[in-house]
């Protein structure tokens, strides 16, 4: 439970370091084009079925897509984020934001959870002790006490919801087609980003590609396989499966 939580920024840096920063469209778009790596990833649920989480079902279906998957249909929710494996090109030697008054939207968000059904826990968050020991009241309850925080986070969110069919088309396009199911792990692809920009500067109507879905486990795999969903457990060429 969030309860009340304080909390000032103490710029130490570290939410700027070893994270994949998630980007509206937009926001790909101009990381793209200023020479950044984006990284996609990919996670599928089916409606009301595997992978979706019931208590989540509203938010995840607004910010999924259906796709068709073998003989059946799945919903795809894809995120582009920029690729960070360590510190982010735009953060300078002395830890601070280049890009400040343009950063990404979830950049001015941090710490702030915008999955609604998250709570906001000083443990899951890279921030020290002592950011969380002073300043204003940040979260009174689940929402954010400042309204523009709070408008940020419903920005964001709209984003997520009004982006998913034109991120789907760019992943066809480039034949990003291979999902996992939402809850034990996701796809990760690194797109040529030649040809990543290309498609995100004229955005292609959806192609209607066929989907697989990257499961291991062979129990996963039948019950996915009953419902007609085509799956499959080859090691990956083109992308990454980040189990959980
Ligand atoms: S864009 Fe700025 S605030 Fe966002 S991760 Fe990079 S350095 Fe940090
Ligand atoms: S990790 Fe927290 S305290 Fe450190 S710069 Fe990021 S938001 Fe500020």
């Amino acid at each position: 439970m969030s309860g009340s939580l304080r909390f000032a920024c103490t710029g130490c840096g570290k939410c700027c370091t070893g994270h994949h920063v998630p980007l509206t469209l937009d926001e790909t778009r101009r990381w793209a084009a200023a020479g950044g790596q984006v990284i996609v990833l990919i996670e599928a649920f089916v409606t009301d079925g595997p992978g979706m989480p019931v208590e989540q079902r509203e938010h995840v279906l607004r910010r999924s897509h259906a796709v068709r998957c073998g003989g059946g249909e799945a919903r795809v929710s894809v995120t582009f984020a920029a690729f960070n494996p360590g510190r982010c090109r735009y953060l300078s030697e002395g830890d601070l934001c280049t890009i400040y008054e343009s950063r990404p939207l979830v950049c001015r968000i941090y710490p702030v959870e915008i999955n609604p059904h998250i709570p906001l826990r000083p443990q899951n968050k890279d921030c020290p002790p002592e950011a969380w020991q002073q300043g204003p009241e940040l979260i009174h309850g689940a929402l954010p006490v400042d309204r523009a925080l709070l408008a940020l986070v419903e920005a964001s969110r709209q984003a997520d919801r009004e982006d998913i069919a034109a991120k789907v088309a760019v992943c066809e396009c480039l034949g990003m087609t291979t999902s996992a199911l939402k809850g034990n792990g996701f796809t990760a692809w690194l797109p040529e980003m030649k040809a990543f920009a290309a498609a995100l500067e004229q955005v292609p109507d959806l192609a209607g590609a066929s989907w697989a879905l990257h499961v291991e486990q062979p129990e996963l795999m039948s019950e996915l396989q009953v419902l007609g969903l085509e799956t499959t457990a080859q090691a990956p060429a083109y992308y990454a499966f980040i189990g959980f």
